[in-house]
């Protein structure tokens, strides 16, 4: 069944715009029963350079996607071609995920609740410590299970559903989930404003839409998939972050999921197969490559409490060149308390 695509006409990341066609991708890809068929269309944000796939294949399309049981049981092809075991693939992410964990736990409080928005199996919240309360939400059933078989508790909802618990919340994890969603920025926006003063949101693994491998394989870039909703820059990520309160405190770019490929020959050859693309213009995927995504660290600023109140100075406000309210002068007073002079 092919599905209507749904247009939006302002940004996903940010709200504004306007979106300018930017390329086509997955041409020739036959009819989907999920996104419909390709190619599809990736815009850019004019104004913060978000790629995002527009017209999308719709929240109804994305729920039956994410939905399915195949999704984690089932071996698929990835990108290159190769087939590959979803669980294990989620296991082999396991050193990234400790790399995380270890620059969290100094950052976290004693006491408090983490939420993780698309847990999957769970992996990243079972490493994170018990002290503090663990929620998860996971839309896909199959997930879930494996998730609460690790003692994990699963809301299955999914992000656009979910009762945002009323926890003092101290870290909010989307671990390759926010770019999934269909509309990323309430989603981002409910959980900032959720978050306790200090508290932390982890978003792993956004698509960088300016990486080398990007640039270099134009349409046939490995990342671009109609569920893959939208791939924003990284100043686009610091300044959304900056708006709703938040600062960055670190970012990293993820790879070398396996030892071999945190080589220099992995590197190099993976270089030569993105150029042999580029000047062959064979529409091959491009190879798993540095700096494909970047994970971000933010922190919600504190607001100090002053110690003691000042007394504000008194400034008025210019509103079209002429200064309002009037400052008081002794002309001011004399017209305001004097019957005027007839003349
Ligand atoms: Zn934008």
């Amino acid at each position: 069944m092919d599905r209507a695509l749904i247009r939006d006409p302002f940004c996903a990341w940010c709200g504004k715009g306007p979106l300018k066609p930017a390329l086509l991708f997955g041409r020739g890809s036959p009819p989907d029963p999920f996104s419909g068929p390709g190619p599809h269309r990736l815009e850019r944000c004019a104004a913060c350079g978000t790629l995002q796939v527009n017209p999308h294949p719709g929240p109804e399309a994305a729920r039956a996607f994410f939905s399915r049981a195949s999704l984690f049981l089932e071996k698929t092809r990835d990108p290159g071609g190769n087939m590959v075991d979803p669980v294990r693939r989620a296991e082999e992410r396991a050193p990234e995920y400790e790399t995380y964990v270890k620059t969290l736990l100094p950052l976290l409080p004693p006491r408090g609740t983490i939420l993780d928005i698309g847990c999957g199996t769970g992996l990243m919240l079972s490493l994170l410590p018990d002290r503090l309360k663990k929620i998860a939400c996971e839309p896909n059933p199959a997930a879930a299970a494996l998730a609460r078989k690790r003692g994990i508790e699963v809301r299955e909802v999914f992000a656009e559903d979910l009762d945002f618990p009323r926890d003092d919340l101290v870290l909010v994890i989307f671990n390759q989930s926010l770019d999934h969603l269909i509309q990323p920025a309430p989603i981002l926006e409910k959980a900032a404003l959720r978050l306790a003063p200090g508290g932390l949101i982890l978003a792993s693994g956004l698509i960088n839409p300016r990486s080398p491998a990007a640039i270099l394989s134009g349409p046939n870039h490995r990342l671009w998939h109609p569920f893959h909703r939208v791939c924003p820059p990284f100043r686009a990520v610091v300044e959304r972050f900056a708006s709703l309160g938040l600062e960055l405190v670190l970012h990293r770019r993820p790879f070398f999921r396996k030892k071999t490929e945190a080589s220099v020959p992995y590197v190099a050859k993976a270089l030569l197969t993105l150029a042999k693309n580029r000047i062959s213009g064979a529409g091959a995927p491009s190879p798993p490559f540095p700096g494909n995504t970047i994970t971000y660290l933010a922190r919600k600023s504190l607001v100090p409490v002053p110690a003691k109140t000042e007394e504000i100075p008194f400034k008025p406000a210019r509103a079209g060149g002429r200064v309002f309210p009037k400052p008081f002068s002794g002309r001011n007073l004399r017209d305001d308390n004097q019957p005027r002079k007839k003349h």
